[in-house]
């Protein structure tokens, strides 16, 4: 196990996930549309995305992440109000990753956030693969893909284990009320045809 060091693309916000293998956390490609749409709302489509359209994200249980530094700089997206929190460096743009509300046990922490490319394969084992590869740009090969019933089996599992061992404390992003450490900016959905 190895602790991996977190920045932003600017260094102003820091932090790291503590003792992380390939064995506890999940690594997988995700291609729904919020994902994509979360990188471009960024303006990081090019540095965030791959060919694919997919994010490269490190799922890990949510107390085995702090933040060091630069606290004051991290925002929070909505895609809808019911929505993932989206979480994001605001100094320089660079996404951090996802949860679910308070009480959520894990993050999907995303690539860009990660101070360890040359290394994220000894860290945190390989890939699984791609999810929701039918919103991808292009069609990705077979190989490539997660196994749909392996890997939702995989997080489900993961999820419920460490919501029992109580893995949603301590938490970055939500204080001990449950409430997040800044307002979310909801974005609105389009305005019904009256
Ligand atoms: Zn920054
Ligand atoms: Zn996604």
């Amino acid at each position: 196990m190895s602790d991996v060091n977190l920045k932003c693309a600017c260094g102003t916000v820091r932090g790291k996930i503590s003792s992380v293998s390939s064995r506890i956390g999940t690594r997988i490609i995700c291609c729904c549309h919020d994902c994509q749409a979360f990188a471009h709302y960024l303006g990081q489509g090019e540095s965030v995305l791959d060919q694919y359209g997919g994010t490269n994200i490190f799922q890990t249980p949510m107390s085995s992440l702090t933040i060091t530094e630069g606290k004051s700089q991290i925002a929070c997206l909505r895609l809808s109000a019911k929505g993932l929190h989206r979480w994001y460096a605001s100094c320089c743009n660079t996404p951090i990753g996802n949860t679910f509300g308070a009480g959520g046990p894990f993050i999907g922490v995303i690539h860009s956030f990660m101070d360890n490319s040359q290394t994220q394969d000894v860290d945190l084992g390989k890939s699984r693969g791609y999810v929701f590869s039918q919103f991808a740009k292009s069609s990705i090969p077979e190989d490539l893909k997660a196994s749909p019933i392996n890997i939702n089996f995989r997080m489900v599992t993961k999820i419920l284990a460490w919501k029992l061992k109580g893995f949603s404390k301590p938490s970055a992003f939500f204080n001990n009320a449950g409430e997040p450490i800044c307002a979310p900016h909801v974005l609105e959905k389009k305005r019904e045809e009256t």
